[in-house]
């Protein structure tokens, strides 16, 4: 970190900058003590690498007015790809968070992932040319998928939901297929991320629980996903809830999971058993917005059993936020309140007095905005824009 001897790099400088810490010469030279010389000489840089821009003037109170530094958001673009079930969102955005431009990719997430991944790399090379924006204008790809990642290894441990990527380098071949590169995370720790830096960027520890297909949580403390040992942590799906012969088969080869009984997709299940016509998570969603009666009974069902395991991590993180997300995330407040009113019943009154629990503000959005900002913070890291700027030896 930047320091009172004069040593920080550009990299450091370009972090104070980022994260509005310093907004002029003056105050990167007062937070790094750094030489009026060397200031120059590392300015100059950022600014050649097109990193940061000196715009406007504020007027100093003291001395001459001063020109405004800021990070040059708009020429730095992030390509975003959100890997589910039958499909994968993908978007072009710029290091701000605006979505430039978006498209859509039906996927098989049984077939191999290599197949996958290549058909991926072509529709955001598209993508890129439907922009008009040449490919060496974007930092990075971020990829969410709905799997355990370690992510010391950015690759799949043990997904129950697309076996086949079972330790598959997925940043590796993709990023060899676009010459960029690729930072992968589980889906719910990129909407976890995306929620909490765009909507919630003052609490301290939030709780993202997308409930979809399946179910996964995204521990978010202090901005940043809390990953566990091996990609697992949040990784409740598989919480085994029901015993004995009313529990259902699981796909990780269990019966009983929280997936199984509590997911968007277990509930389509529970109603095609009924003969109804429901295929997905989607078509439930779909069904308790619009009121009917066994969809709201089971989404409800649903709830108390997923508020069960929430009161546990509520009683044992005390987050200020609880969200709720993924495609049941928008079947209006039914999921919502039983969650709700779940975990206030099985807790004591201090852990819920100051949390809030809500849904998704960023909704189909939140795992591409996630995926964004992961790989903002990876590439313009004070490490990575170090490495960059390093003269080839
Ligand atoms: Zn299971």
């Amino acid at each position: 970190m930047p320091n009172a001897t004069g040593s920080a790099s550009a990299g450091e400088i370009l972090e104070l900058v980022r994260s509005g810490r310093a907004r002029t010469r003056r105050e990167v030279q007062e937070l790094t003590g750094l030489s009026r010389s060397t200031l120059s000489l590392r300015m100059s840089q950022l600014i050649a690498a097109g990193y940061v821009r000196e715009s406007g003037q504020v007027a100093a109170s003291t001395g001459r007015p001063a020109r405004i530094l800021s990070f040059d958001e708009h020429g730095q673009l992030v390509l975003s790809v959100d890997i589910g079930a039958t499909h994968a969102n993908l978007a072009l955005l710029d290091a701000g968070s605006r979505v430039i431009m978006r498209a859509q990719a039906e996927i098989d997430i049984a077939a191999a992932p290599g197949v996958t991944l290549r058909g991926l790399a072509k529709r955001l090379i598209e993508l890129l040319g439907r922009a008009e924006r040449p490919l060496s204008a974007v930092a990075g790809v971020g990829v969410g998928i709905p799997a355990p990642v370690r992510y010391a290894t950015q690759r799949p441990n043990n997904p129950p939901l697309m076996p086949r990527w079972h330790d598959f380098p997925i940043a590796q071949t993709l990023g060899d297929l676009l010459g960029l590169p690729v930072f992968v995370d589980n889906d719910a720790n990129l909407m976890g991320l995306g929620e909490a830096r765009d909507r919630y960027p003052e609490a301290p520890s939030l709780l993202f629980v997308k409930v979809g297909t399946g179910i996964g949580v995204g521990i978010i403390l202090h901005g940043q996903p809390e990953r566990g040992i091996a990609g697992g942590a949040g990784d409740i799906g598989h919480i085994r809830i029901v015993e004995g012969e009313k529990a259902h088969a699981c796909t990780c080869g269990a019966a009983g999971c929280l997936a199984t009984e509590a997911s968007g997709g277990a509930i389509a299940r529970m109603l095609r058993d009924d003969g109804r016509d429901a295929g997905s998570a989607t078509d439930v969603s779909r069904l308790v917005a619009a009121g009917d009666p066994r969809a709201v009974e089971l989404t409800r069902r649903a709830g108390r059993l997923l508020g069960d395991v929430l009161a546990t991590s509520v009683a044992l993180l005390n987050p200020a936020v609880v969200v709720i997300g993924g495609v049941m995330g928008g079947s209006g407040s039914v999921l919502l309140d039983s969650v709700r009113d779940r975990i206030y019943e099985r807790t004591v009154p201090m852990a819920t007095r100051e949390l809030f629990v809500a849904a998704s503000a960023l909704g189909s959005d939140a795992g591409i905005q996630g995926a964004g900002h992961l790989v903002i913070d990876q590439t313009f890291s004070a490490r990575s824009v170090d490495d960059r700027l390093r003269p080839a030896s």
